[in-house]
């Protein structure tokens, strides 16, 4: 989608840190980072959020929460959060759907974040 920052990362038509990628998901480090690890799993499709997320889009969804758990192995995480924000009520700056994945804080402490 034209002006989609979101788009033009998974496109390549932006530079992003790209940690690893499939056919329909990249996964790339968050600009400012809310954690000590910080990555986005973004989907190439551009759906706006969680709110418009079709039937047809499962198979997609449940590849994110892969992708993500594959990053967090790759990186290393034995505890992580997955969090998608939705709406601007919930948070959500960038209208194109994408999974947090925070971590990286010191062991055996619970943490509380606003991402
Ligand atoms: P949201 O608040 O929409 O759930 O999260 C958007 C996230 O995208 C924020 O954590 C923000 O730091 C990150 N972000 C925004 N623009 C860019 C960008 O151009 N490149 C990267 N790598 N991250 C971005
Ligand atoms: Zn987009």
């Amino acid at each position: 989608m034209d002006n989609c920052v979101f788009c033009k990362i998974t496109s390549k038509q932006s530079p992003a840190e790209i940690l690893m990628e499939s056919d329909s998901v990249v996964v790339f480090k968050d600009i400012y980072p809310s954690a000590p690890v910080h990555y986005l799993v973004v989907s190439k499709k551009h759906i706006p959020s969680i709110k418009e997320v079709l039937h047809e889009d499962e198979v997609l969804m449940g590849h994110l929460i892969h992708m993500a758990r594959d990053a967090a192995e790759k990186l290393g995480l034995n505890g992580y959060k997955l969090v998608f924000n939705v709406g601007k009520e919930g948070g959500q700056i960038v209208d194109h759907i994408h999974l947090h994945l925070l971590g990286g804080w010191a062991k055996n402490k619970a943490n509380t974040v606003n991402v």
